[in-house]
């Protein structure tokens, strides 16, 4: 497992300028000891082994990747392939990362799992991986939050989640983020934080991206193997990040490959606050611990920002995409909340798979780039997770 992981960040956390640990010196003291206990534990056989196998048999892995046919066809250009993140159990890629995060918590012999949750994917997915590895899960969601995503709030109570309704200033993700890094905070020694994203302090971007890249590592095998070469784009949605890391890593050595990161442009770019458009808008800054592009507004505090897909409403974004934007390694580009609408609806109609909001950004740009690329081109797309959890919205908001 340890061998094939990308040689980033340094020792310090770092990805170039970007990343590491922007916290007070006990909670340094903390992030120091889970990123020993990672690097230790990751490597025995038998936490290898039990990942390994729930990966296969619990979330069904391999994903399949699907070449879509009609849709390539009806745009008369490249072809389009999906990795098909959004058939492993839960739905959607989230359940790599909290697997291997729940996991971790119990090999390091924690007694509690806590966490936020805006929307309530990062909280199910969690709550789903503490209930089969056996550890206490704690979830922390505004009062706002909680009344606004009923299926998700009910799913975490029957899976036997603590959930935490925060009711203080807006009780939105903002306070659900405070409240419980306090519950944490109350005793670091027995709890873990499963961030939900590569975001956050060292050792947390390289933690989920290294559980995420396992959607890369069987993407290029895949593809290698069925079509005897690399795609020539690999694109994925990005809101802090963590599905394109997890399939960007695999491919960062192969020159050939080019890397696509996809950001919400929500009503434009040139709306300041109704967008998370972080890479292609912010500037170099910090937020949550660690040094990253940032949208902020003009008194130089996180702005607020929109998408129609919630997973990507983030005014910040991964340290390691900052640093492969600057680098060149990985261009980042936007799709509008309307392009995205019309690519759930089109994937929907042309191939029956009802994409996530958040994935049907990835699928919009594809659908963009096809029709300036050769027939036998080939464009692989991460199809982060399953439109389910969208269908009622998309269909009030298109009044179908
Ligand atoms: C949460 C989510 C995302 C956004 O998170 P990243 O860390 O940027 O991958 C994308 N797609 C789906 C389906 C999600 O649930």
């Amino acid at each position: 497992m340890t061998s094939s992981f990308a040689p980033m960040p340094d020792a310090e956390g770092f990805f170039g300028p970007y990343g590491g640990q922007i916290v007070p010196p006990v909670l340094k003291q903390v992030m120091d000891d889970i990123g020993r206990a990672y690097a230790e534990i990751t490597r025995r056989e038998d936490f290898q082994q039990e990942l390994a196998g729930l990966l296969a048999d619990y979330v069904g892995r391999p994903s399949p990747i699907f070449h879509a046919r009609r849709l390539s066809e009806r745009l008369g250009g490249a072809q389009i392939h999906l990795k098909r993140e959004d058939l492993n159990h839960t739905g959607a890629h989230k359940i790599n990362h909290c697997l291997g995060e729940a996991l971790l918590a119990k090999f390091m012999g924690k007694k509690k799992v806590i966490a936020e949750t805006g929307a309530g994917q990062h909280g199910v997915a969690l709550a789903t991986a503490c209930a089969l590895v056996g550890i206490p899960c704690e979830i922390h969601m505004g009062q706002v939050d909680i009344e606004k995503e009923h299926p998700n709030v009910t799913k975490m109570r029957i899976l036997g989640c603590r959930l935490v309704a925060v009711t203080r200033g807006a009780a939105t993700l903002k306070e659900a983020v405070d409240s419980a890094f306090e519950e944490y905070l109350s005793n670091p020694q027995d709890y873990f934080y499963a961030i939900g994203s590569v975001v956050g302090p060292h050792p947390f971007p390289m933690m989920v991206r290294d559980f995420q890249s396992v959607i890369g590592r069987e993407a290029r095998q895949q593809f290698m193997e069925r079509h005897g070469r690399l795609p020539d784009y690999a694109c994925a949605c990005v809101g802090g990040g963590s599905n394109a890391m997890g399939l960007f890593t695999a491919f960062l050595g192969d020159a050939e490959v080019r890397l696509v990161g996809v950001e919400p442009a929500g009503e434009g770019t040139d709306r300041p606050g109704r967008h998370a458009a972080t890479l292609s808008m912010g500037k170099p800054g910090q937020i949550h611990g660690m040094k990253c592009y940032v949208l902020e507004n003009a008194q130089g505090e996180p702005d607020v920002v929109h998408s129609i897909a919630s997973g990507l409403d983030y005014p910040g974004v991964g340290p390691q995409h900052s640093y492969l934007k600057d680098v060149g390694r990985v261009r980042y580009d936007t799709v509008t909340d309307q392009e995205c609408l019309d690519a759930f609806m089109t994937l929907s109609r042309v191939e029956g798979i009802i994409p996530a909001l958040e994935s049907a950004h990835a699928v919009a740009w594809a659908m963009r780039t096809a029709p300036t690329l050769p027939r036998d081109g080939h464009i692989l797309v991460n199809l982060s997770g399953r439109g389910d959890k969208d269908a009622d919205y998309v269909a009030q908001v298109l009044d179908l």
